[in-house]
Parts: structure tokens; sequence; C-alpha cells
């Protein structure tokens, strides 16, 4: 049993004022596998007022020293790939064919921001105006539990490019996850309070960090309804706020589709990180004219999404991180056979042969209606909605036709067409025949799906305040 039972305030390890216990689990086994200590509201002060102590030196350090503390993040978090994703697959279920991506992600992304940092210009003319980009202040960020590493990885490293100091709640989920992150972090030896690291509650310290005047900004990762909570927070202070909330990401494959490489993109988008990403292409449009040989090809193609423990590399799908979330998943594979969806593949209940652990069949419904509640709502599970579309216009409609505005993806064969149709889809990002991520690109979404991007400039951006010096 793994006890978790320090925070990470002022550059130590520290036993926090707050007392209340939690459980961690390993959800491929249901068993519990360690407890956490959580911090209270005095640790989120404390917490804030080192980084508030460290703000005004660290905010004069020149970009070459921020570079070279960005290099060696990565090269620290690097050096613990394997514990890394041991901790991830053991607390979260992560299968492999996430960590792979996630784990090396989580230390590439402080060179990315290196670069971004190296190539900005800090001052600019505009008229007769200097206009001077500033670090911001004191910010604090919240993280959810489905890629604890990463978040709190790709936070930090914007923040210290900008030269702002900062405070981190993770999810309570993640506790042996964070922990082995900032043993790594600490090794950087970057000066005391740059960053400091608080498990806790959401509505404990997360909220102390939302409400309090010291901090300038809030990047949120997490669900729609808290981070509209923070934003009403945060107001009290007009606090500057990124928000990276849910979606509902259309999967949209078009009439000139190769289904070969079409169907297994369309399904990894869906199915990737078990179901539990915020921009997974969860709804798959397809023409109507094709949908016969295009649920033929799901159906074989989902078969190989095989769930399962992660320890497993042909694992495609991990359990879900608890029993709430599988609770949960489980209760809208339900409701779509209540709303009349028909099963292609998957349904209630754990895959044959598993008979413990959080899983979920991978399932996919057909003949949904975009005004259901399975193609509305974030179900964040292996759980797929066929729709659809007698045509593009009609396909672009339903596509713009949520709250969410994260992520899309086009499937076809004319990349001068998917480009002009991009043009049209009310999102965040638009990804053409499965194309990989890209780090220096914006990241965040329209409409509910948030506030602000992450990644990049705009990254960057986020953490600084524009300052006109007139003469
Ligand atoms: P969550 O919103 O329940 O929790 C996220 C974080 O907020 C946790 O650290 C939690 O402790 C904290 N929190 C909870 N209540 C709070 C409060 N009142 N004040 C301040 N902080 C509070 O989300 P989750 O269940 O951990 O994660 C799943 C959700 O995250 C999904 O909705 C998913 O779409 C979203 N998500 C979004 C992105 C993105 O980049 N857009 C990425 C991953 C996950």
């Amino acid at each position: 049993m793994r006890q978790i039972d320090k925070v990470y305030i002022d550059g130590e390890f520290t036993t926090p004022h707050g007392t209340e216990m939690a459980s961690l689990f390993n959800p491929s086994t249901e068993e519990q596998i360690g407890t956490v200590r959580l911090g209270d509201e005095q640790d989120a002060q404390a917490a804030i007022a080192a980084a508030k102590r460290a703000f005004p030196a660290f905010s004069r350090k020149s970009k070459a020293e921020r570079i070279e503390m960005l290099q060696h993040l990565s090269s620290v978090v690097s050096a613990r790939i394997p514990d890394l994703t041991q901790a991830m697959a053991t607390e979260y279920g992560a299968p492999q064919a996430f960590t792979r991506f996630a784990i090396p992600h989580a230390a590439s992304i402080f060179l990315d921001m290196a670069k971004v940092l190296e190539d900005y210009d800090f001052e600019r003319r505009m008229g007769s105006a200097t206009v001077r980009m500033q670090p911001i202040g004191v910010a604090a960020a919240i993280t959810p539990w489905n890629s604890n590493i990463g978040f709190i990885s790709s936070k930090l490293a914007t923040a210290i490019a900008a030269g702002t100091t900062i405070v981190i709640k993770p999810s309570e989920m993640s506790a042996i996850q964070t922990h082995a992150l900032v043993e790594c972090l600490h090794e950087a030896g970057l000066p005391k309070g740059v960053f400091n690291i608080v498990n806790g509650r959401g509505d404990v310290v997360g909220a102390e960090f939302a409400r309090h005047p010291d901090i300038a900004k809030v990047t949120f990762t997490g669900s729609t309804a808290v981070g509209k909570n923070i934003l009403r927070t945060g107001a009290d202070s007009l606090k500057r706020v990124t928000l990276e909330l849910g979606g509902k990401g259309p999967n949209i494959i078009l009439d000139d589709a190769d289904l070969n490489t079409a169907i297994p993109a369309a399904l990894r988008m869906g199915f990737m990180n078990s179901g539990q990403a915020c921009i997974a292409g969860t709804r798959i449009l397809a023409p109507a004219h094709r949908m016969d040989e295009i649920l033929v090809q799901l159906k074989l193609g989902a078969a190989l999404f095989r769930a399962g423990d992660p320890a497993d590399p042909q694992v495609m799908i991990g359990p879900m991180v608890s029993r709430k979330q599988y609770d949960r998943v489980q209760s809208y594979i339900e409701l779509g056979l209540q709303e009349g969806a028909k099963l292609l593949t998957g349904g209630p209940g754990r895959p044959e042969g598993l008979d413990r652990g959080w899983f979920t069949q991978p399932t996919i419904f057909f003949d949904v209606r975009n005004d259901t509640r399975i193609a509305r709502e974030e179900i964040f599970g292996p759980v797929l909605s066929v729709i659809a579309y007698r045509d593009e216009e009609e396909a672009i409609a339903i596509a713009n036709d949520t709250q969410y505005g994260l992520q899309a993806y086009l499937h076809g064969s004319d990349m001068a067409h998917m480009h002009a149709l991009a043009e049209r889809l009310d999102c965040g990002r638009v990804v053409i025949n499965g194309a990989p991520h890209e780090p220096l690109a914006p990241f965040g979404g329209f409409k509910q799906s948030g506030i602000g991007r992450e990644y990049g400039v705009f990254g960057l951006e986020g953490f600084l305040e524009p300052k006109a010096i007139l003469s």
C-alpha cells in the first residue's frame, strides 16, 4: 500500500495541515492500492504565499534562464518515463497505446515551450507605443484524472515560459502519479516556490485557488460544470481564466473516404484513452447511402479494440478510472437502449472474460438521432454513436448542433475540400485523416468546451498581460 502523505510547497515535500485521507485504487482490479493525505485551505494558502514570494525574482529571470529550466525539466521527466508509465497504468489503468504517447509527451512539452519561448518577442512596437508582454502574476492550475502527468506538465511548462509562478491542484484520484512526477520535477532544482503542488479536494483546495485574491489566473482542465463554477468564483477578483472543458466531437466520414483507412482512424479517435478523453470523436457522422458498408467495417474494426488489463500490450481499452465513472458509463449505455438507439457492438456489463475491474465493453450505437441524450452529453467512456447524414450540408449542421466545440475529425480523400469544410466547423481544432497532435498549435474549445487556448504562442499569451508604454 502506498501512502502519499506529503504536499510540495516552497521547494520541499512537507506534511500537509489537512488530515482528511482518501483511498487510491487500481481500477483494473478494484483493489485499494494506497491512501493520500489531502491538503486543506491552509495548505492552499501556504502554497499561494510561497508562489507569491517567488514571483518577483522569477518574473525577472531572463529568457535564456527560463529556457534552461525548461530543458532541465524535460530531461528529469524523460529520465523517469518507465516509472511514470507504471504509475499511470496502475492508478489510472491507461493502456499502453495511450501511455506510449502521453508520457513522452509530458517530457517533450517542456522542450516545445522552450522553442515557443525562444521565438517569442516579449516587446513589439504598435503605432507610437511600445507593447511589453508581462508575466500575469501567480497562476493556479487545477487538473483532472484522465491525463494527470500530461496536464501538470503542460501547465507548468507554460508558466515557466511566461515567467509566472504557479500552484497546482491535481485530481485527488491521481496522487501516486502526481508523486512520481513531483519527485522528477524536484530534481530539476528550480528556485523555491516557483511551483507548488497540493493534493486536495476540488471543493477545498481547488475552491481556495479559485477564490484567493493573490491568484491572478486560473488554468483549469475538467468538466464544464466545475469550469463554470470556477469562472463564477473567480469573478469576484476578476481572475483571468483558461478553461479546457468537455467535448462531444464529430467524427465525420465523408462520401469519398477510403474506409480501409477512415474506419480504423475514426475508431482510434473515438476510443482514445479508453474513451476517457475530452477530445474523443464520439459522434460518428456517416453518409446514409454508405451506411451498410460503414457499419460492417465499424463492427469488424471495433473487434480489434480489446478491453483489459493495461499490462497486456495488445489491450486498447483500459478500465474506467473509478466505480463512479464505471456506473456513469453503464448508465449511458442503458440510456442509449431506452432512447431507441440500436447496438452495433458492445452493450451493458463487463467484456466477456473479465469478472472484476471497472471495464466497460467498447460500445457502438447506430441509428442514433442527434437530439438524444447519448448524442448530446459527454459520456467519457468508450461509447460511440453513429448518426446518418444525407449530404454535407446536413453533416456540418449536425456536427455544429452541440453545446460543445472542442475537436472535430474529418476523414476523406480530397484535402482541399476538407480544408474548406474545416472552416465551417465550430470548434477549436479540426483533425484531418487522423493527423498527429501538434504541440505548437493552439488547443481549446468554442462554446461550452471552454475559454482561451493552451499550447504554443496562444497558450503562452494566456499567462501574460500586454502593457502599452506611450512616450
Ligand atoms: P472535474 O471537473 O470533476 O474535476 C477536475 C478538477 O477540478 C479536479 O482536480 C477536481 O478536484 C477539481 N474540482 C472539483 N470541484 C471543484 C471546485 N468546486 N472548485 C475548484 N476545483 C474543483 O473533472 P474530472 O471528472 O476530473 O475529469 C473529467 C472531465 O474533464 C470531463 O468532463 C472532460 O471532458 C474534462 N476534460 C477536459 C479536457 C480538455 O482539455 N478540454 C481534457 C481532459 C478532461
